[in-house]
């Protein structure tokens, strides 16, 4: 079932999500209807406060760079994140454009490490730890921001952050429900 999405100025985005302490159905229920509502948006992530859930869950399906200038762009599997912790950032960072679905028709540059380490549970239960670099690693930490309260456009400074104000006061308008 595809779930209504949190938009901006809505409250839950600013919360930090609860600890998942047990994956049962409702949690494989829940992680199920989030790929459903990311892939019907064409998304490469969605984290659970996004659909108005307030878990430290979130998905990715990130893009994959083409090798050479022949190739296309392809997707890493599709991958479940349940309590994470970041850690070993790269001192290097990198800036590209990251836009959210939260977030309609806002993109901004925003720097992040090229390489973290992450450690969380899968929907097996499992705990995992694996390395993870570029794009990857880029819509790992923006979900993993959503699950903190924090938006890609807190990580945008400056004047290019003040030119989003027109834009973001626009979406809250438009989203928010009527009382
Ligand atoms: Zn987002």
């Amino acid at each position: 079932m595809k779930l209504p999405i949190a938009y901006y100025g809505d409250p839950i985005l600013r919360k930090k999500g609860a600890r998942v302490e047990e994956i049962n159905d409702e949690i494989r229920q829940l992680v199920a209807d989030m790929i459903e509502t990311m892939d019907d948006k064409d998304g490469i992530g969605l984290a659970a406060p996004q659909v108005h859930r307030s878990l430290a869950l979130f998905i990715t399906r990130a893009p994959i760079p083409p090798k050479a200038e022949d190739e296309e762009w392809t997707s890493a599997p599709l991958r479940v994140f349940i309590n994470p912790k970041i850690s070993d950032p790269t001192p290097e960072g990198w800036e590209t454009s990251e836009g959210c679905l939260s977030i309609p028709g806002v993109y901004a540059p925003v720097t992040r490490p090229w390489k973290v380490k992450v450690e969380a549970t899968n929907l097996e239960g499992e705990r995992f730890e694996e390395e993870f670099s570029g794009y990857e690693a880029r819509v790992i930490m923006h979900e993993n921001d959503h699950i903190n309260g924090v938006l890609f456009i807190d990580r945008v400074l400056g004047r290019l952050r003040q030119e989003l104000d027109p834009k973001l006061r626009e979406i809250k308008k438009r989203y928010s429900i009527p009382k």
